[in-house]
């Protein structure tokens, strides 16, 4: 008998048939012998339907109030999948983030759970019942609803069973496990039996929406457990786990990510400070930069590139609609349309010639790169949106991550890539 955290995503629960099939699953495994907590995510789009509105009344709509909205979406799965297990003749109580004790730091939309109080959790499964938590949503100390950032509700789950040390955090999505990359964009990825924390925060935090890098993160920190697995088949899906048993690939897999925009400054001054200047103007305006390339100089000009997330190009361009005439910079230009691939293995470390052979794939597939940026465990290189998929594809075959069978579900379009994309930010 194991003490189980089983948490379900937006598609698992986005319509009551699909609710009650959760519910079906839950009492099973209770049936099975086990104890079982669960955490829910909003029902299908339902967090998109509240933003849209949201920037319908205010197109900067107050953090504080934003996050009250969005946390509602979960509380309507979490009342509905615990009357769908009631209806099975189980016991089922729901908890909100406060009342599942998820205490956060105080910074809105991107909160960080503190503190985990269980008490509740813990009387609820003494009663015999099985507790359902409202993922995404804490309280801070002021007693305000945070949520933890798109995907969060992968936090929650991770952060529920460190709480009251379940065995297991099962973490059921519409596919089955962690693939060499996104089934739906390279239908010949390959499912993973095992990965590392390191690989998988990489992979997290380069893309893969397939679990929340903050949710990884967490996991590594406190030794927690994670099998991704389907909600929709009983095949056994992806341990997350300190030492995986098999041997190490020199790639582990492919993350890409077209969220990110690129800012290029030109004629910029090749003088001390300059640089400095630049960015530290930047950060002062809260933008995350990621790469950052700068040309060699000619006539004493040079040009600097970067890149950040789209969301915080409105204040990059504020910034830089200052900063650029301080600095005697000629001008600055945006390119949207790019994406960022990345090759993430921690056998990379010991295998020198994986920068040589991604470069020599991409030039042989006419792929441009636009820029270069390295850790020991992962290669990112930023290359046009429009082919990104062919890189992400070429790379796959490349590096001999190709699966002899193919993914048959939805593959998406390149404007559902970049929504699902933006999503695990
Ligand atoms: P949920 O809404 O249940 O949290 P997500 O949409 O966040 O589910 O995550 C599942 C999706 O992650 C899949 O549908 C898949 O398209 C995407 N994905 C991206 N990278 C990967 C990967 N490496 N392995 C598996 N799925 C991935
Ligand atoms: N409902 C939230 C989102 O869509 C949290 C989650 O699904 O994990 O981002
Ligand atoms: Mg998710």
């Amino acid at each position: 008998m194991s003490l189980i955290v089983a948490k379900f995503g937006g598609t698992s629960v986005a319509s009551p048939e699909r609710i009650k099939n959760v519910a079906k699953r839950l009492v099973r495994m209770k049936q099975e012998g086990h104890q079982v907590v669960a955490v829910v995510s909003a029902m299908g789009k339902t967090t998109d339907e509240l933003v849209g509105l949201a920037n319908a009344i205010n197109a900067n709509p107050p953090a504080r109030e934003l996050d009250r909205l969005l946390s509602t979406g979960e509380q309507v799965s979490m009342t509905l999948l615990a009357m769908a297990i009631e209806a099975l003749g189980y016991k089922a109580m729901s908890f909100t983030g406060r009342q599942a004790g998820i205490e956060t730091d105080g910074t809105h939309n991107k909160a960080k759970i503190v503190k985990v109080d269980n008490e509740r959790i813990e009387s609820a499964l003494a009663e015999g019942a099985i507790p359902v938590i409202a993922g995404f949503q804490g309280i801070d100390k002021n007693g305000d609803i945070t949520t933890l950032g798109r995907g969060g509700s992968d936090t929650t789950a991770v952060a529920v069973a460190w709480g009251i040390k379940a065995d297991v955090c099962e973490i059921y999505s519409d596919v089955e496990g962690v693939y060499t990359c996104d089934p739906r964009v390279v239908p010949r990825a390959k499912k993973l039996d095992q990965i590392s924390y390191d690989d998988m925060l990489e992979l997290a935090s380069a893309g893969s929406g397939v679990l929340q890098s903050r949710a990884v993160e967490f996991a590594r920190k406190w030794n927690v457990v994670i099998h991704s697995r389907s909600a929709f088949s009983d095949a056994e899906g992806t341990y997350v786990k300190e030492e995986p048993d098999m041997e190490e690939a020199v790639i582990t897999g492919i993350a890409h990510d077209t969220s990110e925009v690129k800012v290029t400054i030109r004629g910029v001054p090749d003088s001390t400070g300059v640089a400095a200047r630049l960015f530290s103007s930047l950060a002062g305006n809260m933008v995350s930069v990621d790469m950052i390339i700068q040309n060699i100089s000619l006539d004493g000009y040079t040009d600097i590139s970067f890149t950040c997330p789209g969301a915080d190009l409105p204040r990059a361009k504020e910034t830089l609609d200052r900063v650029v005439g301080e600095v005697n910079a000629r001008e600055y230009v945006v390119d949207e349309d790019i994406a960022k691939v990345s090759l993430v293995g921690t056998g990379m470390k010991s295998s020198p010639g994986v920068a040589a052979k991604a470069f020599t794939t991409l030039g042989e597939n006419q792929i441009n790169i636009l820029a270069i940026s390295t850790s020991p465990i992962r290669l990112s290189v930023v290359v046009d949106g429009a082919q990104a998929t062919q890189a992400v594809r070429c790379l796959h075959t490349a590096f001999g991550l190709d699966s002899d069978s193919v993914f048959e579900e939805k593959q998406l379009s390149a404007e559902e890539i970049a929504a699902k994309m933006m999503k695990g930010r």
